[in-house]
């Protein structure tokens, strides 16, 4: 008998959980299917069901649910609230299941189970079991299952703080390939750049423009915020008058300024953000605000991405940048 397929769309949480959803569930005995890489259909089809208010990325997971929805048994739409008990993820995260129930027809079952951990420290653990239940399968298999999806989840935040992409991340835990030479062990980096941004614009290469791939390109070893050990995101804690509580923006900031706060590890921040995100209104004028504050010493660029951002305009943005860059450090040797 064929295995029933859960569906996985390629946004948003896809690009910090992957890995572990996908062990989870064909440790239960499901095949999983993703949607393909981001394209320009994708994209034009989110935008059209999606609320025209909504930021990019929640255009493009909608687009992501299209393509998947028609191919699928279930499709996974977790309502993850909190986390690590202390901050919480933006409310389009949290909206999301209820969004692409009421708003797209004719969808397969939706797995939308909540976890938050500032309710309760096993918030995670009793989801996952709840999810097995939902599937029909027993406590003890499903115990198992997040057990190994766990392990693999470890194993691929060690491969990301260890610099290498959530792509190459990705085939070396999930498939066995060999992780790629690094920029720097090549020899071959000028310029070290942070990319700041949550991870489903970097990462992301149809919205975010190939940012990373162009960068790479030009000779930049390129640095983003998963790449930075939660140690020292945790010592910027405190620095800001107040704190910020949404997950992905609280490690932005932080990963921000711990480079404005060590100035030798690079050599500029790029700030990639989506048009129509709340969050980074304020988590941007921040950046700035202590770019300026620190007398300019690390140079500051905030990069905005829309559905219409071309590849010329961004690749001008970031050539003209990295030259700026180049020049600032030739100069002061
Ligand atoms: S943090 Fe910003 S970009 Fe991300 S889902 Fe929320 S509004 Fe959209």
């Amino acid at each position: 008998m064929a295995k029933k397929t859960i569906g996985i769309p390629r946004a948003m949480f896809y690009y910090v959980y992957f890995p572990a959803w996908k062990t989870f569930f064909e440790r239960l005995g499901f095949r999983v299917v993703t949607s393909p890489k981001t394209t320009k259909e994708i994209l034009d089809a989110g935008v059209r069901e999606a609320l025209a208010e909504a930021c990019v990325p929640v255009k493009i997971y909608f687009g992501h649910v299209l393509a998947l929805k028609d191919r699928v048994d279930y499709l996974f739409v977790p309502r993850i609230i909190s986390i690590n008990g202390e901050t919480i993820y933006c409310p389009k995260f949290l909206g999301m299941a209820d969004m692409v129930k009421s708003a797209l027809p004719n969808m397969p079952t939706v797995l939308d189970v909540t976890v938050n951990k500032k309710r309760s420290r096993f918030s995670l653990f009793w989801a996952s079991m709840e999810l097995g239940r939902r599937l029909g399968k027993g406590s003890w298999a499903t115990f198992r299952a997040i057990w190994a999806g766990w392990k693999v989840h470890r194993k691929y935040d060690r491969i990301l703080k260890a610099g290498y992409t959530p792509d190459e991340a990705m085939d070396y835990v999930l498939h066995g390939k060999p992780l790629p030479v690094k920029q720097d062990e090549e020899g071959g980096e000028t310029l070290r750049l942070a990319l700041l941004g949550y991870p489903y614009t970097t990462h992301d290469s149809f919205i975010s423009v190939e940012a990373i791939q162009k960068l790479k390109s030009l000779g930049v070893k390129v640095i983003t915020a998963e790449m930075v050990s939660p140690r020292l995101l945790k010592r910027q804690a405190g620095k800001l008058v107040k704190g910020i509580f949404w997950t992905f923006s609280d490690i932005t900031s932080k990963a921000a300024f711990h480079f404005f706060e060590n100035a030798g590890e690079v050599d500029g921040i790029m700030h990639l953000t989506a048009f129509g995100c709340g969050p980074d209104f304020m988590v941007d004028k921040l950046m700035e605000i202590e770019a300026k504050k620190r007398g300019g010493k690390v140079p500051f660029m905030t990069l905005m991405i829309d559905e219409h951002t071309g590849e010329a305009g961004m690749l001008t943005r970031i050539e003209a940048f990295c030259e700026m860059v180049r020049r600032r450090k030739e100069a002061a040797v």
